[in-house]
């Protein structure tokens, strides 16, 4: 799949663009009716004072996500109907003049689709069009198109999807989330399927659980030390159940320990921002130390157990 950015709005626009929070049971397709990029699509739902918002546009090139998928979006013209208040809002770009990016960022968006679909456990009936809640003739080149084969090109990504996780399958799942200081907490993320944090938001706070084996992990706060080993997974604990203590971090250091009934023994590999990965195991040969630069704001977080 194409990346995933993220520029979400800011919490001071939650009121306009997204005042609720949600639980989604619903994905709803629609095509932007203009020439822009995901990029600028985003950029500019962000910018108005409009209420319209969704979760994501998705170009040739890139999925750009603007709202959290834990809040509603306003696109479905079904006021505070199933469509605006529990799906999940896919724009799928370039749709006027058409051509070979629209049918790229189309094949994007059903690949975008299907990951969601596998990540919810839902199936293809999960997937609904703007049309479905307002009438509108909204996704207006899709539809021209075809909507079953709009259908069957998501299908046949999960039947792709559905082999990936079969090879990407671990024998210990780590799940992880952070809170950053502009954000709260975000939501959970497993292995590598995404990171945690956004871009220019501080992560102040970090919570970590594996499927298996106990992990202890602290973090250093930037400009001042490290704070003691947790070893829980729980927001509402402030005494172990995450690390932080609600000020911008610089660093984080992990250790994983292996149930005896898993050989070889695994690692915790981690990393934050866009630096190498870090090792750490407390065994011989681990390659002890922590992530992070001393002075630069973690911004993201990412895990994986092998
Ligand atoms: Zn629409």
């Amino acid at each position: 799949m194409v990346n995933i950015v993220k520029n979400l709005v800011p919490e001071n626009k939650y009121g306009i663009k997204c005042p609720n929070m949600m639980n989604p049971s619903r994905i709803v397709i629609h095509n932007t009716a203009n020439d822009a990029s995901a990029r600028n699509e985003i950029s500019y739902m962000i910018n108005n004072d409009s209420e319209t918002s969704f979760h994501y546009a998705v170009d040739d090139k890139e999925i750009v996500q603007g709202v959290l998928e834990n809040r509603n979006a306003w696109h479905a013209g079904d006021g505070n109907g199933k469509g605006n208040r529990e799906g999940i809002a896919i724009e799928i770009c370039y749709s006027k003049s058409g051509g070979d990016r629209f049918t790229k960022a189309e094949e994007n968006a059903a690949e975008l689709v299907a990951s969601i679909l596998k990540r919810y456990g839902w199936g293809i009936d999960k997937v609904t069009k703007h049309q479905d809640y307002s009438g509108k003739y909204c996704p207006h080149r899709t539809l021209d198109m075809g909507w079953d084969r709009f259908l069957k090109m998501v299908e046949s990504k999960l039947g792709n999807n559905n082999n990936e996780s079969v090879r990407e399958e671990k024998e210990v799942d780590v799940y992880y989330k952070v809170r950053t200081q502009k954000h709260g907490w975000l939501p959970e993320v497993r292995n590598l399927e995404d990171y945690a944090g956004f871009e220019n938001s501080p992560v102040t706070d970090i919570a970590i659980r594996v499927s298996r084996g106990t992990v202890k992990y602290r973090v250093h706060v930037k400009g001042k030390s490290w704070l003691p080993y947790v070893t829980g997974y729980n927001i509402n604990d402030i005494t172990s159940g995450y690390a932080g203590d609600g000020k911008p971090i610089d660093a984080v250091e992990v250790y994983y320990y292996t149930p005896s009934d898993i050989k070889p023994y695994k690692k915790a590999k981690y990393k934050v921002n866009d630096y190498p990965y870090q090792y750490d195991n407390e065994i011989a040969n681990g390659q002890d130390g922590y992530a992070g630069v001393f002075g630069v704001n973690v911004v993201k977080f990412q895990i994986i157990i092998e």
